[in-house]
């Protein structure tokens, strides 16, 4: 059966997947979903005997069909090919009686990579077969991780660009570096005052005006999105659900068919979003528990079923989840709605106009069957990346230990517990130095790293090194009203 996405907010236009991930955001604002996810399950035993990427191409191929599994074959040896410092990609390792799964082994150091070396392939492949040969710049959003991850991502592939707005001053040291140091014929990188949801509240305008599309069609140019918005991006995070959980199955853990609960450090929600859709399409999850820092909109919001972003903005020291508009929300909306675009406008409305929506009590219940909830504000997540390293030997980051503190706070329910470690510690070499009690006043990035590797006899990354003697080349930070024109000024650049 041919698969078809459309919006969550009408089911009027149906586009194939290639087209979905070219255009990114659908027209009406909405998110692609498509009604056709879990009426085929994968088949554990199958899942259970593949490698990485034999368990990729299966995602892909069942989520994207539109591809032909040759293209599916070339995306996936490329994606997750020696740019990773690891064969299995994403490997589960033990942390106490719990289990730990390692995505920040990719090229920029965060979980971002397993999805942002994945979506400019699938975008240049559907560029050329599905595609009007258009440029395509991507516009991307990023609270840390994104941009870097999408501008390694997208760097010099042909006919795309790609340009990144980050919140200047509330990345780390390391994070800015990574941007603004990047390298490639087709990158744009600037700073903008405020913070994420205002940089990624602009970015949605800029997708919606109308005018500026057409100036851009123009010059054969459209925009379109990397953030976890975009199928593209989603899709493939899908994947190391089902992986991890057969390395548990290879490693004696739990037997083919017992149920896992995956807890998740939570910020746009596309994450924890995968292992939902991982789930429809027949893993055995148990809970998904979704872990927030002091931006705990979702914890609210599961606990009651009222979002409700009126609430101070808090910088943190897991900065990729200090987030109070969690845009993949939506599509979990659509289907605990049983398909209801017309009830998730309304909801998005509601958000969009007066800060707050509250789901029904079906969808709240509905809700709770499958996910759970905890925060960790800035206290508990050292306490906890320093208890983790004391007490078990493994070296978390900030984010990582969000959802540790989270998992420590709660029983276990008899089922095996997986940890989704989403960053590198030397990412946050800093904060995560402070919290096992070192006195970092003065010391810059790099003096964090270098004492980060001298207490605790573990190695950096390389690529986080090297950045040592990078050059900066982007040094731009503008305002929410300039991010238009730095756009345009870009295509203009880059398409030249
Ligand atoms: C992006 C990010 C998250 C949050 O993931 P979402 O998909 O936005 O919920 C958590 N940790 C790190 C390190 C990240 O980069």
């Amino acid at each position: 059966m041919e698969m078809r996405y459309h919006s969550t907010r009408g089911n009027d236009v149906q586009v194939l997947s290639k087209e979905a991930i070219l255009t990114g955001i659908a027209p009406d604002g909405g998110l692609f979903v498509s009604d056709q996810i879990g009426h085929t399950t994968l088949d554990l035993a199958t899942v259970c005997a593949n490698d990485y990427h034999a368990n990729a191409r299966l995602v892909l191929g069942t989520l994207l069909p539109d591809y032909t599994s040759e293209e599916i074959t070339t995306c996936v040896d490329g994606a997750y090919g020696s740019q990773w410092d690891t064969q299995a990609i994403t490997p589960t390792t033990k942390l106490g009686d719990d289990w730990l799964l390692e995505l920040y082994h990719g090229p920029t150091c965060a979980f971002k990579d397993v999805a942002l070396q994945m979506l400019p392939r699938l975008m240049s492949v559907a560029r050329k077969t599905a595609g009007s040969g258009r440029n395509v710049m991507i516009l991307t959003a990023t609270s840390g991780d994104t941009g870097k991850a999408a501008l390694d991502g997208f760097a010099n592939v042909e006919g795309t660009g790609v340009t990144v707005f980050y919140p200047h001053g509330k990345v780390s040291d390391v994070q800015r570096l990574q941007m603004v140091t990047q390298q490639g014929n087709n990158v744009a990188v600037c700073g903008i005052r405020g913070n994420f949801d205002d940089a990624q509240t602009q970015v949605k305008h800029i997708f919606a005006d109308e005018d500026l599309r057409a100036r851009l069609l123009d010059a054969n140019t459209v925009l379109s999105s990397a953030n976890s918005i975009n199928v593209g991006r989603l899709v493939p995070q899908v994947t190391y659900y089902f992986d991890a959980y057969a390395q548990l199955v290879r490693a004696g853990a739990i037997g083919a068919g017992d149920s896992v609960d995956f807890c998740v450090p939570t910020g746009n929600f596309g994450d924890v979003l995968a292992g939902y859709y991982a789930k429809r399409l027949g893993l055995p999850v148990g809970k998904l528990i979704v872990a927030s820092n002091a931006n705990n909109v979702l914890t609210d919001f599961i606990a009651t079923g009222t979002y409700d972003r009126r609430r101070p903005f808090h910088k943190t020291i897991s900065p990729s989840m200090d987030i109070l508009v969690s845009s993949n929300l939506e599509r979990l909306l659509y289907y605990l709605s049983d398909g209801d675009c017309e009830l998730v406008a309304s909801y998005m409305a509601d958000l969009a106009n007066q800060g707050s929506y509250t789901i029904s009590n079906t969808m709240l219940e509905r809700l709770n069957a499958t996910f759970a909830c905890g925060f960790a504000d800035d206290d508990a997540t050292r306490a906890t990346i320093a208890s983790t390293w004391d007490g078990l030997g493994v070296l978390i980051d900030t984010h990582t230990a969000v959802a540790k503190a989270v998992l420590d706070d709660r029983a276990s329910e008899g089922r095996q517990r997986i940890c989704l470690s989403t960053a590198s510690p030397y990412k946050f070499s800093a904060d995560v130095l402070g919290a096992l009690g070192a006195d970092v006043t003065g010391l810059d990035g790099f003096a964090c790293m270098d004492e980060l590797e001298r207490r605790t006899g573990t190695a950096a990354p390389t690529p986080l090194g090297a950045l040592r003697s990078a050059k900066e080349l982007h040094p731009n930070v503008c305002d929410r009203d300039q991010m238009t024109a730095f756009v345009e000024d870009a295509c203009a650049r880059i398409f030249a």
